[in-house]
């Protein structure tokens, strides 16, 4: 009953205190974007819903990820041509 308690009061502290959705990452969250783009980003999420919360180095990452499949398609997109 206690430990129960206790268990219930921990988890509670953590969803208040956002903390990165990244696998494996435990740094405080400083922005929230889609699931999706985070997936499509290929950032391994711990998937709670429509939105995933990242920290300042993941949120970096994901940036940069974007930034390189922005010039992916691009580069595909030219040599069609
Ligand atoms: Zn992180």
């Amino acid at each position: 009953m206690l430990r129960k308690l206790i268990r219930t009061s921990e988890s509670q502290v953590v969803s208040e205190r956002a903390v990165c959705d990244v696998e494996g990452c435990k740094n405080p969250a400083v922005r929230s974007i889609a699931t999706e783009r985070a997936l499509k980003a290929g950032l391994r999420v711990r998937s709670k819903g429509r939105r995933v919360r990242l920290c300042k180095e993941h949120y970096k990452e994901f940036k940069k990820r974007v930034k390189k499949e922005r010039q992916l398609e691009r580069w595909r997109w030219m040599a069609r041509m």
